[in-house]
């Protein structure tokens, strides 16, 4: 057992916890070709070329590109069969990289967008299905319910009126997508009433390089309940937030080559990861969207140790802040975790 926690020797097999990744994000490569293969894409040959069409591989130049890479990803959901079989390979691929814990999240708005036959129910009935039938991996699973920055607030309300009929199916909620253009006191209400229903929340906020990332991350704390944040790596540009974030004892979940893809950082040497550990904040790894961004959990670790010398011990660290942060019920995650989660 002992021999297994050294991750140069066996990386894929080191224990992991993934508190942060896009269930939507997730596909794996072969199958997203298939699928749009199957609904008469036009996709090229050279498998080069097709990477080049539905990966982001190189940091962003302009987001369009970007957004059009994501909407042929999103345009292969179509189906309940296909979403089933989406969400068994992710869990799959997760066990194979040595996940124990694992917390998927999707945007069910961000699902149904041109998929007429598709709804609510049916895409999270569908989903669950493929929770079932992965059910036999030696790895926890639960579900965070994304609502998206983008959309009109009556329809997150009914996101969340949705949200709270299935509560048993969800570990929490989350709040994604443009975080400039969509300031976070909009959601206050919705998130106030997402904590009287007693979902555990998480935000993306304090993702992108810009002068206001580190109060959305004391928003994201203060308005609308965040016990962890997605990414929230620009705190390092606000010793004041900084010390918010330690002292309320909030969880970062960082994606180092996502941050660096959506040029978060301008080279992935200069994410403040280490310094953040360093300076106490409570970090955690994370892949976000490995399908998109043609990489995995283990490619993040490999990444981590190095470009900033990480230790087993640094690993072990931040995945058992990790196993402690993560919204899946306590008895659930020990029995998956090799070390006692306090
Ligand atoms: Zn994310």
């Amino acid at each position: 057992m002992e021999s297994m926690k050294i991750f140069i020797q066996n990386p894929r097999k080191y224990p992991k916890v993934e508190l942060h990744r896009h269930l939507e994000g997730a596909l794996r490569f072969s199958t997203l070709i298939e699928l749009a293969q199957q609904m008469g894409q036009d996709i090229p040959k050279d498998i080069n070329a097709q990477k080049q069409k539905f990966l982001v591989l190189d940091p962003m130049k302009d987001l369009l590109t970007v957004l059009n890479k994501f909407m042929a990803t999103q345009s292969v959901l179509a189906t309940e069969e296909v979403l089933t079989r989406i969400t068994f390979e992710a869990i799959e691929d997760a066990h194979s990289e040595g996940i124990r814990l694992l917390e998927l999240r999707y945007a069910p708005t961000y699902i149904l967008q041109g998929h007429s036959d598709l709804s609510y129910e049916k895409i999270h009935r569908a989903i669950l299905k493929g929770v079932e039938k992965a059910a036999h991996f030696p790895i926890a699973v639960g579900l965070i319910c994304i609502f998206q920055r983008t959309q009109p607030l009556v329809e997150l309300d009914k996101v969340l009126d949705f949200v709270v009929d299935t509560k048993d199916t969800w570990i929490g909620v989350d709040l994604a997508d443009d975080e400039a253009g969509f300031p976070t006191n909009n959601f206050s209400q919705l998130f106030s009433r997402a904590h009287r229903h007693g979902f555990p929340i998480t935000i993306h906020a304090g993702e992108v390089d810009q002068p206001t990332s580190p109060k959305n991350v004391s928003d994201a704390i203060h308005l609308l309940g965040a016990q962890r944040i997605g990414h929230g790596l620009q705190i390092i540009r606000d010793a004041k937030v900084m010390q918010e974030v330690i002292d309320s004892k909030i969880t970062l979940e960082l994606c180092p080559t996502s941050n660096w893809l959506t040029n978060g950082v301008p080279s992935l040497s200069a994410h403040p990861f280490r310094k953040l550990m360093e300076a106490k904040v409570l970090t955690t790894i994370n892949s976000d969207d490995p399908g998109v961004f043609g990489i995995d959990l283990t490619n993040e670790y490999h990444l981590l140790a190095q470009t900033y010398q990480f230790t087993d011990a640094e690993f072990d660290y931040c995945n058992d802040i990790a196993a402690r942060a993560s919204f899946i019920p306590l008895a659930q995650k020990q029995k998956y975790w090799p070390r006692k989660i306090s």
